[in-house]
C-alpha cells in the first residue's frame, strides 16, 4: 500500500533516449510498432524495444493487477530476466514504471509486452504504445539526494554478512510509503550491538501527476530476489525474526495500526500492547484478521520468506505514521530487545 503527502515536484528531464546495448544481450530487430530503447541517466542495462498491447480477455491477472504484463519468454530471457521477476517499462523519458512479469509468452512479433488498462494507466496511455523493456529494478549507483531528484528507485543492505537474528525491512520507503524506512533505520540504530540488519527501497517521482507509489510500488508478495540484487544476498538467511514497516493510504477507517504477518500471534499480542501503549488512544492498533488484505499472511510475502514462521508485517495509516513514525518503530525495538 502507498501514501503520497506532497505534490512531487517538477524537475527537468535528466533521461537520456539513447540506444545501448550490452554485447550479446542486445534482442534482435522488431517489428516497427515497438520503441526506442530509453533508460534513465547513468543505466545501461539489457534491453529491448517493445510494443505495450492491451491484454487477452483471458489474462485476467493483468486486468486486474496494475503492477502485472505478460512478455515474450525468449526476448525476457535475453535481458536476463524471468517470469515473475521485475522489469521498467519506458514509454518515454518521464514516462516509466517498474512492472512483475507475471506471465511469459510465445508472442508474434516478439515485441509484445500486455497488459491490463490499469497498467498501462500507470504509464500515462490507455492505448498500445511503443515502449522499452529494462532490466534493471532499482539504480544501482546512485546516492538518495540524485535518486531523489531523478525520481529513481534505490535499494539499501545493512548486514554484516553472517548473523540470523533479526531483519528489519522497508519495501517501499522514501516517498512511496513516507517514513517506512526511516522506521527501519530507526529501529535497527535502536538496537545497535544485537544481530540486526535492514533492508529497503527508497522511490521518489519527480514528475507532477506520476505519484513515486505509481512508478515503483511491487506489492511484497512480488518482490523477487533476482530484481533485488541486495535482497538477493539475504533471501536465503533464514532470519529468526522479520519485521516489515509499510504505509496504507486511506485515513484509518478501522485502525491506524495493522500488525499481520505469518508470524506467532503471541509477538503479534506483545507487539499491539507495546505500539498502542505509546501511542496516542485516538490511533487504534489491530491484529488483523484471517480474511484482513492487509494480514500479509501470504508465504510469498517477502518478510514471511526471509524468516519463515515469524515473519511480521505493520501496516500503518497516514496520520499514524505522520505523528508516531518514531514511536512506533520504537515499541517495535522494545518488543526485539528481549529476543535476540
Ligand atoms: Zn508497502
Amino acid at each position: 500500500m502507498a501514501i503520497e503527502y506532497r505534490k512531487c515536484v517538477r524537475v527537468l528531464p535528466v533521461v537520456l533516449l539513447v540506444g545501448f546495448s550490452l554485447p550479446g544481450l542486445r534482442s534482435s530487430p522488431t517489428d516497427g510498432g515497438a520503441g526506442q530503447v530509453v533508460a534513465a541517466k547513468g543505466l545501461a542495462d539489457p534491453s529491448f524495444p517493445a510494443t505495450v498491447r492491451r491484454a487477452l480477455k483471458s489474462q485476467e491477472d493483468l486486468r486486474a493487477q496494475p503492477e502485472h504484463c505478460s512478455a515474450d519468454r525468449a526476448q525476457l530471457g535475453m535481458i536476463g530476466r524471468a517470469v515473475g521477476q521485475q522489469v521498467r517499462i519506458y514509454r518515454d523519458e518521464t514516462s516509466f514504471a517498474l512492472f512483475t512479469v507475471s506471465e511469459v509468452r510465445d508472442e508474434v512479433p516478439n515485441s509484445i509486452v500486455r497488459m491490463g488498462r490499469s497498467g498501462r494507466d500507470r504509464l500515462g496511455e490507455v492505448g498500445e504504445f511503443a515502449a522499452s523493456v529494462h532490466a534493471t529494478a532499482p539504480h544501482p549507483s546512485l546516492g538518495d539526494a540524485d535518486a531523489e531528484a531523478l525520481g529513481e528507485l534505490v535499494e539499501r543492505l545493512d548486514d554484516d554478512g553472517k548473523h540470523r537474528g533479526l531483519i528489519i525491512i522497508a519495501p517501499h520507503g522514501g516517498r512511496i510509503e513516507p517514513h517506512t524506512d526511516e522506521q527501519a533505520e530507526r529501529v535497527k540504530k535502536a538496537l545497535a550491538g544485537k544481530p540486526v540488519s535492514s533492508w529497503m527501497c527508497k522511490g521518489w517521482s519527480n514528475v507532477e501527476g506520476i505519484t513515486p507509489s505509481e512508478r515503483w510500488h511491487i506489492t511484497s508478495t512480488d518482490i523477487h530476489e533476482a530484481s533485488f540484487p541486495l535482497l538477493g544476498r539475504v533471501i536465503g538467511r533464514r532470519f529468526a525474526h522479520a519485521v516489515s514497516f509499510h504505509g496504507f493510504q486511506r485515513e484509518a477507517i478501522l485502525a491506524d495500526v495493522v500488525i499481520g504477518g505469518a508470524g506467532w500471534p503471541c509477538v503479534k499480542e506483545e507487539l499491539r500492547k507495546e505500539i498502542a501503549g505509546s501511542l496516542d488512544p485516538e490511533l487504534r492498533v489491530v491484529i488483523a484478521g484471517e480474511k484482513d488484505p492487509l494480514n500479509g499472511n501470504d508465504p510469498r510475502n517477502i518478510v514471511n520468506r526471509l524468516a519463515e514462521g515469524s515473519g511480521i508485517q505493520i501496516e500503518q495509516s497516514p496520520r499514524a505514521r505522520r505523528a508516531s513514525w518514531r514511536s512506533i518503530a520504537d515499541a517495535v525495538a522494545r518488543v526485539y530487545r528481549s529476543k535476540l
